[in-house]
Order: C-alpha cells, then sequence, then structure tokens
C-alpha cells in the first residue's frame, strides 16, 4: 500500500488527503495547530457567539467541481444562502445590491446599466460550472470548454478598472469594483478583473453560501470523509524540518512556498529553492469581529438583508485605497468587508445578540490598529453602530502570521496576485504542484487556482501525485 504525509489541515491539506485516500493510499495529515481547518476555522470569539476566523462566504466552494463531487452533506456540510448576497451601499443612500439571480441585480442596476450586467453575465452564469473545470485548476491546460473560457478570458485579462468602464453609474461600478478588491491588487493592473468575474459568475450560479454552523463545517467534513476512508490527523505537530516527515511515498505540503524551502533545505533544486524564497505576499488583512445588539443598523434596508456588505465608497473611492495599501500606507477610509453570515445561519446568534465578521485591507505586516478605521467605515454606512458593539475580537497581520504560518505579513490569499502568478504560481513549470524533489508537492493556495475554500488546489496537487504513485510521471 502506498502511503502519503499530508503537511496542514486546512481545506487544500484535506481535500488532497482526501483524493489520496480515495485511492487506497494510506494517508496521514499532520497539523501545527491544536485545532484542523486552516483558514475555515470558527469559535466563539465572543461569548456565546460563533464567528468565522477567516472564510466566510463561498461562491467559489459551493461551486467546486471538487467539494460538489464529494457529497460532504453526508458528512454534515449544509450550505445556507442570504436572502440577498452582496450590498455596496454608497454615501448618496443608492446601492449596489447584488442577487443570486443576473436579472433581478441588473434590474435592480438602472435601464443603462442593468443591461450591461445581464450581457456580462447572463452567459458567464449559464455556463459557471463549465467555466469552473476551466478556471479552477492551472491554466496550462487544454481547455475542456475553450469558447466559455474564451468568453471568460478576455474580459478577465484587463484590469478592473477598465471593465468598471462598462457602466456608467457608481453603483453599478462600486458593486463590480467592491468584489474586484478581493484581488488585493491595484485595480488598474492588468488581469485585476479576473478574480471579481469570477466570484460574481460563481455567486450568481451557486450563491454567496455561508456553511450552516460556520465555515469549520467545510474541513470538518472533509475530515469525516477522510477518516471514513482510513486516513488519520495529528494535531499538535508543526513540521518545521524534514527530519519530522515519516517515511512516505508522498509529501504535500499545504503550507507557503518559503516554508516548503525552510522545510526541504538543500534537497529543493537550488531554482525551486529560490523561486520559493522570492515567492512574493501580496498585502494584509486586519481582522476585527464583533458582537452585536440589534444587528448593524445600515441606512440602506437591503444592506440589513445582505450576506456580505462591501464598504469603501465608490469605484474610483476604493481604487485609491488599494493603491495606498499597496504603496504600504493604511488609507484614512479602508476598503472594508462585513460579513452577515448569522442571517442567513441564525444559530451563530445569542438571542438578539449577533457575530459580525469584518476586515480591512491594510498593508503587507502593517503593525498598527486599524480596528478604529473600521468601525468608522461602518459608521459611515451605519450610524449608531458602534453603540451596538457588545463584545469584540480583533487580529492583526502578524496575529495572522502567529494564527497560521501561512499567511505571511498577514497576506490571507497565499501570494501576490501579479499577472504573472495567474500564469505561474508559485513558479514557472508545467507541473505548479511539483517541488522538484520526486514525491513531495506543494498544495496550498499559493498553487493554482489560489485562494479560497474550494479544496482544489489540493485536488490538483494530489493528482500530480497520484500519477507518481501509479507509475506515470
Ligand atoms: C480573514 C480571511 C477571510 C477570508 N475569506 C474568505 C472567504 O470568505 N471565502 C473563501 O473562500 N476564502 C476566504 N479566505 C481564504 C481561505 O481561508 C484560504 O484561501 C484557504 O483557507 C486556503 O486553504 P489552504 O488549505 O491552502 O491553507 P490554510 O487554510 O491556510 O491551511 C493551512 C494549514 O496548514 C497548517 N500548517 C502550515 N504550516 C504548517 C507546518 N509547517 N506544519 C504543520 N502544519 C502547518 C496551518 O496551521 C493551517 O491549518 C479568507 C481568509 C482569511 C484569513
Amino acid at each position: 500500500m502506498s502511503t502519503a504525509v499530508v503537511v496542514g489541515s486546512g481545506p487544500n491539506g484535506l481535500a488532497a488527503a482526501v483524493l489520496l485516500a480515495r485511492e487506497g493510499v494510506d494517508v496521514t495529515v499532520l497539523e501545527a495547530a491544536d485545532t484542523i481547518g486552516g483558514g475555515t476555522r470558527t469559535s466563539e470569539l465572543t461569548p456565546g457567539l460563533l464567528h468565522d476566523h477567516c472564510s466566510a462566504t463561498h461562491p467559489m466552494a459551493a461551486g467546486s467541481p471538487l467539494l460538489r463531487e464529494l457529497d460532504l452533506e453526508r458528512h454534515g456540510l449544509r450550505w445556507r444562502l442570504p436572502e440577498i448576497d452582496c450590498v455596496h451601499p454608497l454615501d448618496t443612500g443608492e446601492a449596489g445590491v447584488l442577487h443570486r439571480s443576473p436579472e433581478k441585480t441588473a434590474h435592480g442596476l438602472g435601464p443603462v446599466d442593468g443591461p450591461r450586467w445581464q450581457r456580462l453575465f447572463g452567459p458567464l452564469t449559464d455556463r459557471f460550472d463549465d467555466l469552473a473545470d476551466g478556471i479552477l485548476g492551472p491554466l496550462a491546460r487544454v481547455p475542456r470548454h475553450p469558447l466559455v473560457l474564451a468568453r471568460f478570458g478576455i474580459p478577465a485579462l484587463l484590469p478592473a478598472a477598465a471593465v468598471a468602464g462598462l457602466w456608467r453609474g457608481d453603483a453599478a461600478r462600486a458593486l463590480f469594483g467592491g468584489v474586484a478588491a478581493h484581488v488585493f491588487r491595484p485595480l488598474e493592473k492588468p488581469a485585476t478583473a479576473a478574480i471579481g468575474l469570477s466570484i460574481i459568475a460563481a455567486g450568481h450560479r451557486h450563491g454567496w453560501a455561508v456553511a450552516e454552523g460556520g465555515s469549520r463545517a467545510i474541513t470538518d467534513a472533509l475530515a469525516a470523509l477522510l477518516t471514513e476512508l482510513g486516513g488519520r490527523i495529528e494535531t499538535g505537530v508543526h513540521v518545521r524540518t524534514a527530519a519530522q516527515l515519516p517515511p512516505a511515498d508522498a509529501v504535500l505540503f499545504d503550507t507557503a512556498p518559503r516554508a516548503v524551502a525552510d522545510i526541504l533545505g538543500d534537497r529543493l533544486p537550488p531554482r525551486v529553492a529560490r523561486a520559493y524564497r522570492r515567492y512574493r505576499h501580496g498585502p494584509a488583512a486586519y481582522k476585527a469581529d464583533f458582537a452585536v445588539e440589534g444587528g448593524v443598523p445600515w441606512t440602506n434596508e437591503e444592506a440589513r438583508r445582505a450576506g456580505t456588505v462591501h464598504l469603501g465608497g465608490t469605484f474610483e473611492e476604493i481604487a485609491a485605497a488599494e493603491r495606498d495599501v499597496h504603496a504600504g500606507r493604511l488609507p484614512e477610509r479602508p476598503f472594508v468587508l462585513v460579513g452577515q453570515q448569522y442571517l442567513a445561519d441564525p444559530g451563530r446568534s445569542r438571542g438578539d445578540v449577533h457575530p459580525v465578521w469584518t476586515y480591512a485591507h491594510v498593508p503587507h505586516g502593517y503593525d498598527g490598529d486599524a480596528s478604529e478605521a473600521i468601525v468608522r467605515q461602518i459608521e459611515r454606512f451605519a450610524p449608531g453602530f458602534r453603540d451596538r458593539i457588545v463584545g469584540r475580537a480583533q487580529r492583526s497581520p502578524a496575529g495572522f502570521e502567529a494564527y497560521n504560518p501561512n499567511y505571511v505579513g498577514g497576506d490571507i490569499v497565499g501570494g501576490a496576485n501579479t499577472l504573472l502568478s495567474l500564469v505561474g504560481r508559485p513558479r514557472l513549470t508545467p507541473d505548479p504542484y511539483s517541488t522538484g524533489v520526486p514525491g513531495m508537492y506543494l498544495c496550498s493556495a499559493a498553487t493554482p487556482p489560489g485562494a479560497g475554500a474550494h479544496g482544489m488546489c489540493g485536488a490538483f496537487a494530489a493528482r500530480s501525485a497520484l500519477r507518481r504513485l501509479r507509475g506515470g510521471a
């Protein structure tokens, strides 16, 4: 029987472990922390309320070909949808409102911008499941649906600012800009439209789903399936040297590239070691979780019914804030994401006190306190919010890295989303999962298709490992 060790139990590590175990490989997962799950953990950060530590909203995970195929419902994963997926309020009182239905979204954007939204997202939504096959993996493959991929690829290669130019009104432009800003990169740079287009199309197809009971349900379900398939997970084992690795036919690292360089040392081919040590991480997140009595008093009524609220004002304002963050400055009004997962999953609340998840985009390694900037940004669109806060917890970029070594400098998306990283993440090579050491692979969000709790990086890394275990390349 072949054996494999997976270092790290994030969604990618566990996805890889499940696929290997399903093929009869004897798998052991080693996790540094005392609990599994990496970026999908959930716990009572404030008394009696369930807060997601990291990932919160899952259009890409709900649309992940892998997670859908694994039938994780059998192991307790239940997706819940908010009434409205996302609202982007503006100072004027109007808002961009993202509904699951592209038609309904378009309708709300008016007679000029609405049809343009529909023309862009209608076809991408209809063919999203074929599109997912192309975009949720390495790009250097022969696509199964080249025409769908081309329809997506042409706008995806543009700067988000160019795609925002499709719309005239501030509401549509800001709605797109807020989602595009998930790329953590100045919105004038090439290919910064790709992530926004993918998330919006995925959401129109599958909804901005949250996991019942918290995001931890995603990795709890993967872990339960792994155990059923005979795999094991050991927590509290931080792998720092190759000597700690038990003998195995395959080793997969759900870690940052630099960690692999540290662990494998001289065993890595020098060109790979160089690429892993030079691997670039992007800006950071500063997170603040709140316990809020009566919920957030948004001025915009639809924001009170939305799972996610994006705060940053107009497209131009968000673009300027992202430029500042990229240049190492905290903007006065940073882009802030607010999650109200409890609206779709009321079991996370305690009576009328609700968990509100937020984070701001801040510079890489930012060492100040951005929590007040977050509160001010929420107050701007929800006066009186501050008075409703009855509990809070916060995590800085350094706190993120201490919590999970993959979040280097507070970068929560596994590496800077440059044009080069779109085609060659973590380095330019036909097999981005290979470390160059036979039988050793990288399977974290630093590999294609990048960040998210979709498990697809792990799935492709497991396929590479299985090819070799079966005597292939
Ligand atoms: C604040 C925040 C908000 C986010 N929001 C969303 C969202 O809404 N939707 C979404 O889809 N994604 C979101 N993400 C991103 C998502 O959480 C990650 O992309 C995803 O978790 C990456 O999965 P992974 O398996 O690659 O790595 P991780 O989830 O980071 O897991 C890696 C695991 O490996 C362990 N590990 C690392 N090094 C070692 C070692 N040397 N030895 C042993 N164990 C080790 C870590 O402890 C960790 O448990 C968010 C992340 C953050 C932090």
